[in-house]
């Protein structure tokens, strides 16, 4: 794979990295076996998060035996507090078994409480500051759904790597916040480059990709044979065609009405429901076991039947999605999932 430079953190990365999610789904065993296969195939560059169940610890027994210097271990905490970062980042990284990671992200920024909770007193960032100070982390680095304060923090300064959603249906950060990455001279890592499993195509979602020389695509892998793919397509890479272009655009007017970007500006409901969780579902079941998938659904998708309809949600939504209609087929769709396992 070739190795490009990830912003002024100055390490050398694979073009695309590992994403951690998936391989919750896999045995100890046969998560091992795709890590190392992908880390053989050139990718050296490793995402996770302290919330994605074991995935820390599979990637934690995978890489022993690699010289830890060739690789690029990135993990994330959502604590809000100091104490829970510093608790998290330990974790972390006696589930990796490593005394440093390389990047470690702030998780999931992407609402001006959890921004005012981790940057005041006694919050996350304190113990960020105190890692990065320590040696513990390498290189700060955050994580959000949201653009405008994903941009907002960029702008301090302070991070030097940020993990956003951008593919061919998210493309929004393509016009702002891709290019100020680039003149802040950040890593910009593209999170759910196959939309978090709701896209099907590979060779589409990567090809659009590839016109963006700065960033980092982070697929989540469950087998080898899907990074396998991604890595021959950028081995091949070429410009997009006409053709791709019009597979592109006919994928977007088909997943417009019913694409849900997380960016929660239809938020604060008032019955308390989680749209935007209910609106990826088909994704997180993808990507998670049916228990764990079960257990972060569940109840969201319960509350979901209080839904009074009064549509305050709609009038936010800049996708205009019907999102009373959608919660609707969300809740089918559960009870199919429920009984068969397969969201159909
Ligand atoms: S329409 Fe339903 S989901 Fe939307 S804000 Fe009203 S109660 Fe909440
Ligand atoms: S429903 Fe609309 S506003 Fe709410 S998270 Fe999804 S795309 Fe954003």
């Amino acid at each position: 794979m070739r190795m490009v430079r990830f912003g002024k953190t100055g390490l050398m990365v694979s073009e695309v990295a590992f994403g951690g999610i998936p391989i919750m789904r896999r045995s100890k065993e046969d998560a091992v076996k795709v890590i190392r296969g992908a880390i053989d195939l050139g990718v050296n560059f490793i995402d996770t998060a302290h919330g994605y169940a074991d995935s820390e610890e599979k990637i934690g027994a995978a890489i022993q035996g690699y010289p830890r210097e060739k690789l690029v271990i990135a993990s994330k905490s959502p604590a809000s507090d100091k104490k829970g970062f510093l608790e998290q980042l330990e974790t972390t990284l006696k589930r990796l078994g490593t005394d440093y990671v390389d990047i470690y992200q702030h998780h999931g920024v992407s609402t001006k409480e959890k921004r005012d909770a981790i940057f005041g007193p006694d919050g996350a960032h304190e113990g960020m500051k105190e890692g990065v100070a320590d040696g513990r982390i390498r290189h700060p680095a955050f994580s959000s759904h949201n653009i405008p304060i994903a941009m907002e923090i960029m702008e301090t300064g302070y991070f030097e790597a940020v993990q956003i959603p951008f593919n061919f249906v998210d493309d929004t950060a393509a016009e702002e916040i891709i290019p100020l990455a680039k003149k802040l001279d950040m890593g910009f890592i593209s999170m759910k480059p196959m939309g978090g499993g709701l896209l099907d195509n590979a060779e589409t979602s990567f090809r659009y990709l590839m016109q963006f020389d700065s960033i980092v695509p982070d697929p989540g892998i469950e087998k080898l044979e899907e990074i396998e793919q991604i890595v021959r397509l950028y081995e091949n890479r070429r410009a997009l065609t006409d053709d791709d272009r019009a597979a592109i655009q006919r994928l977007k007017d088909e997943l417009g009405t019913s694409w849900c970007h997380r960016c929660d500006y239809c938020q604060p409901c008032p019955q308390g429901i989680r749209i935007s969780t209910i609106l990826v579902a088909k994704g997180s079941v993808k990507r998670m076991t049916k228990e764990r998938a079960m257990a972060m659904l569940g109840p969201a998708i319960e509350k979901s039947k209080d839904c009074a309809e009064c549509r305050d949600c709609v009038s936010r939504c800049p996708y205009n999605l019907d999102i009373p209609e959608l919660l609707k087929v969300h809740q089918q769709k559960y009870e199919g999932f429920v009984s068969t396992g397969v969201w159909a």
